[in-house]
């Protein structure tokens, strides 16, 4: 079991087909209005958007000076535009995000967050807007050259991360060290305190490029599929969000925004 592939892209066809049955074409014209004057959205605090998120993952979430950009934030202020919010962004643990949504400190979480099966039972999920994947970083000189090879060693990943749970699955608690950020998990890989960090790929991508001595194996660990996380009781803001999106989607924004910031190698 040590690749795994994950439920998403049969998941978020099926959230997409019933997103478009459900929505219909009526909710189209309900976002265009409700960018004239004052959204009518039911939002944590009137007339604002809160996001949710975890900026230290780059090129999702990151902080510019003392701004947080990248996609995520660029995509919460097109869909806020799009429903005539103000974005409003909330720093925090990645493990605190689900929780800030569900007690309705946030209205939604979007931090490269990953559509599983398990967050599904407790939190809802957007449309999804992007796909990743999660890699594993090694030392270059080191012994680890595929997959195989992690079976027994030490693993660095972020607290509650998918890669924290499907490591965790995989090689069993005893073997993973999980740290609150991801350049933590990273730092203890270069001090040898861990042998590999399993993370998503684009943050993965610019560790690697920040510090000498590292590379990514070349075959993925999981292949997912990232969404917002909206309550379960804000079933309104839900169909808002998703119908934003489908029209940023259709006008090229969210493409856009993605070839931005998406680094390939
Ligand atoms: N995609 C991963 C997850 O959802 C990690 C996200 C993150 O660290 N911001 O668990």
């Amino acid at each position: 079991m040590k690749f795994k592939k994950l439920i998403a892209f049969g998941l978020a066809a099926v959230m997409a087909v019933s997103m478009l049955t459900a929505c219909g074409g009526s909710k189209k014209e309900e976002v265009k209005d409700s960018t004239a004057a004052e959204s009518t959205v039911p939002t944590v605090k009137e007339g604002v958007l809160t996001m949710a998120t975890n900026a230290y993952f780059p090129p999702y979430e990151y902080y510019e000076n003392d701004q947080i950009v990248g996609i995520d934030a660029e995509i919460a202020q097109a869909v806020a535009d799009k429903l005539g919010l103000e974005l409003k962004i909330e720093d925090m643990e990645f493990d605190s995000i689900i929780t800030a949504v569900q007690t309705g400190k946030a209205d939604m979480g979007l931090a490269g967050m990953t559509v599983t099966e398990e967050r599904l039972k407790t939190i809802n999920f957007t449309e999804s807007y992007a796909t990743g994947i999660q890699s594993v970083i090694v030392k270059a000189d080191g012994d680890i050259k595929s997959i195989d090879d992690l079976t027994g060693k030490k693993i660095g990943v972020q607290l509650s991360t998918t890669g924290d749970i499907y490591a965790s699955e995989d090689y069993g608690e005893e073997n993973v060290e999980k740290y609150n950020k991801g350049n933590d998990a990273v730092m203890a890989l270069l001090q040898g305190k861990v042998d590999a960090v399993i993370i998503d790929n684009q943050p993965a991508l610019s560790y690697v490029a920040a510090n000498e001595g590292l590379e990514i194996l070349d075959t993925a660990y999981a292949e997912e599929e990232y969404a917002a996380c909206i309550s379960k009781d804000n079933e309104e803001l839900l169909t808002a969000v998703n119908a934003a999106l489908a029209q940023l989607t259709e006008e090229g924004t969210i493409q856009e925004i993605l070839n931005k910031y998406i680094v390939t190698e």
